[in-house]
């Protein structure tokens, strides 16, 4: 049978099978990118589904809107201030959760071979979402303030071609970086000299344990060309799939376009009840407990890393979201102690996967936020046992 050229962009990764092995119980897994299940609100959802049921049943059932429930448009506009921006119903596109976001991202604005801008590394899921419009990957290198803002003009002025920026400013997913404000500022500026769609992929900006939320890209947005995007699967619960894209009118219309073709419109009921949920009960109570449990795993997580890793291993302190980045000397590959440390129980994911065009594989990633603090503990231990011996 003969497949579209795309299916040759995207493949099964061995790591996705040797992460299966991380399923395994007795594994103290710093593999995957999920939310503690513990602290999902059920019990108020079961009461959030019974109102939404017996108040509006037959509407919760039904088709909908593709731009979404306009109730819960209304909250999220407001929610986005904390990001430092006011944006309105219109502007808002209720997605199945951020990722279709970045799927739509790249059929809007990519053809083959156009080059898409992202930092290094980048999200896996985002590469993979944008590998189907088969375009080129330029990456920028990334320090402690985020992208290199000299690398990123550099690239915008010798290469043509240049169709989407594509970055996430806080806690990134993988490395748990957070741009400072000048970067933002200036990335902006680029763009707008450029003329450059920006994609701001916020999924952690809530998750922030310390210090105050800095503004967003698009807070210093003045031509409409960033599209935001927002997402309740770290702050709430991924299982509702809800998300939400947010433009000016002639961009986002392109989005609500693809939406339709897609699968006409997100989850009727589940809008609803994320709709009722922030109705009935104080979300952000909800996300101050998450912080709460989140930064005291972060800590005792860069606690153990300081104890049990060798010295001339490097590291990211994140100030919020769910991850931090481990880098080794450029001799070890991540992939060599995978194996090593599954024997011991314990997984992760090697670096070398998030970034596109390959290399780095003296890189990892370690969430901390799926696993008690015991186990946090143990992991590192052993985890550090590993290392040393390998080095
Ligand atoms: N963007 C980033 C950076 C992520 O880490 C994730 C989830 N891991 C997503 C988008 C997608 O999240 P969702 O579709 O659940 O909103």
């Amino acid at each position: 049978m003969k497949f579209a050229k795309r299916m040759d962009y995207l493949k099964a990764s061995e790591i996705r099978e040797l992460l299966k092995l991380a399923e395994r119980p007795e594994v103290i897994s710093f593999a995957g990118g999920l939310p503690a299940p513990e602290l999902f609100p059920t019990e108020e959802l079961i009461k959030v589904s019974e109102a939404v049921l017996r108040e509006s049943g037959r509407q919760a059932l039904q088709y909908g809107p593709t731009d979404g429930f306009t109730p819960l448009r209304e909250k999220i506009a407001k929610r986005m201030e904390k990001f430092g921006f006011k944006t309105a119903v219109e502007n808002i596109l209720i997605t199945s959760g951020s990722q279709q976001g970045l799927d739509f991202s790249a059929r809007v604005f990519l053809n083959e071979g156009d080059i898409v801008i992202c930092e290094s590394p980048s999200y896996l899921g985002a590469i993979n979402a944008f590998k189907a419009s088969m375009p080129e990957f330029v990456e920028i290198a990334t320090d402690a303030e985020g992208m290199i803002m000299e690398d990123l003009e550099e690239v915008l002025k010798t290469r043509e071609n240049v169709k989407m920026i594509y970055v996430i400013p806080d806690f990134q997913n993988p490395s748990g970086k957070t741009w400072s404000i000048e970067r933002r500022k200036r990335l902006i500026e680029l763009a707008n000299e450029y003329d450059l769609p920006v994609i701001e992929d916020n999924p952690y900006g809530d998750l922030r344990f310390e210090g105050e939320i800095p503004p967003s890209l698009k807070a210093f947005d003045t031509e409409g060309r960033v599209i935001f995007l927002g997402t309740f699967s770290k702050t709430f619960c991924p299982g509702m799939r809800i998300g939400w894209v947010i433009a000016d009118a002639p961009i986002l219309q392109k989005y609500n376009f693809i939406k339709q073709g897609a699968d006409l419109q997100s989850s009727t009921i589940a809008q609803r009840e994320m709709d009722k949920f922030l109705e009935m009960y104080d979300l952000d109570a909800h996300i101050e407990n998450l912080i709460k449990v989140y930064r005291n795993r972060r800590d005792v997580m860069m606690e153990a890393i300081k104890e049990h890793f060798p010295s001339n291993v490097s590291y990211t302190y994140p100030e919020g979201g769910l991850f931090t980045w481990v880098v080794l000397p450029e001799n070890i590959s991540a992939r060599d102690v995978m194996p090593k440390a599954l024997e011991q129980n314990v997984a992760f994911v090697p670096g070398g996967s998030f970034f596109p065009n390959g290399g780095h594989e003296n890189t990892f990633r370690l969430n901390y936020s799926n696993m008690p603090e015991d186990k946090i503990k143990e992991g590192i231990a052993r985890l550090g046992k590993v290392l040393k011996e390998m080095m």
